[in-house]
């Protein structure tokens, strides 16, 4: 259990982010997933107690630990890099709600046989976009109106058309951090997230017409699909540059050790 210390700090941090999101979006909130890698399991319940339901996790081990111990009516968000063989491990987890990085049609077709029978809903996946082209960053190339078809096209169509269990809800990106630190509120690489997302819209809707009616997009939405950019140094730039869902680590949870100083 956190410590009444630790409890009250988690509680304002969360208070400030959503009033944040919520001043910054323009009607309904953009959807806040607090990011919880290398927190522990009673931090995450902290949040849930406040109605928080939305959870990132970058690691397929410590998200599969998190989601045995932690309750089920969490909606788990996978962030990290996705390899097809750790498919398998992810979707065994019930109320695993969203993997945010896909990349490959080799990841895809794992995920969709994966799933268990008797789950209900289908899996939700994003794009992963490299907007910035950083080398070390994963993604594929966004779309561009001299670019408008390429891998990322053929991709949204793999999924729409051979994974049924699927459900295509939109694109994501990182982008560059001088972005964010530099350019106010005008992030070019969120506006290249939105005009891929454009593209890849208009390219759904003639390749499938009617037939890919409730194939992408939100849940419970026009088919518009969604756009996961902004972290804590820019969710609100994000937000007002047409972000949906926001994905916050250390302005809810504090500075992390880096990767290094968790190995063991
Ligand atoms: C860690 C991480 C975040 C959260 O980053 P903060 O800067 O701590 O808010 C968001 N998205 C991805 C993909 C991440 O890996």
């Amino acid at each position: 259990m956190a410590s009444r210390e630790r409890k009250a700090e988690l509680l304002e941090s969360l208070a400030e982010i959503r009033s944040r999101v919520a001043s910054a979006s323009p009607a309904t909130p953009a959807l806040l997933v607090a990011v919880s890698k290398y927190k522990p399991a009673s931090d995450i319940q902290v949040c849930l107690e406040d109605g928080q339901l939305d959870f990132g996790e970058n690691y397929v081990q410590e998200l599969v630990e998190k989601a045995k111990e932690l309750p089920l009516e969490i909606r788990w968000h996978f962030i990290g890099a996705l390899q097809s063989n750790k498919a398998k491990t992810l979707a065994a987890i019930p109320n695993l709600y969203a993997i945010q990085t896909l990349t490959s049609e080799k990841a895809a077709s794992a995920l969709n046989k994966a799933l268990p029978s008797d789950r209900t809903t289908p899996l939700n996946v994003l794009i992963q976009v490299n907007t910035s082209g950083e080398e070390a960053k994963s993604g594929l190339a966004p779309l561009s109106e001299d670019n408008p078809s390429g891998e990322l096209t053929k991709l949204a169509k793999f999924i729409v058309n051979q994974c049924p269990r699927l459900r295509l809800q939109g694109l994501m990106t990182i982008g560059a951090l001088e972005q964010s630190l530099n350019s106010g509120d005008d992030n070019a690489d969120f506006e290249r997230l939105k005009e891929t997302r454009n593209l890849l819209h208009g390219f759904l809707l003639s390749e499938f017409q009617d037939t890919g009616k409730g194939k992408w997009g939100a849940e419970t939405g026009d088919g518009r699909l969604l756009l996961s950019m902004g972290m804590s140094s820019d969710f609100e730039v994000a937000i007002k540059a047409g972000g949906d869902i926001v994905r916050v680590g250390t302005g809810i949870f504090g500075s992390r050790k880096t990767k290094a100083e968790m190995a063991p």
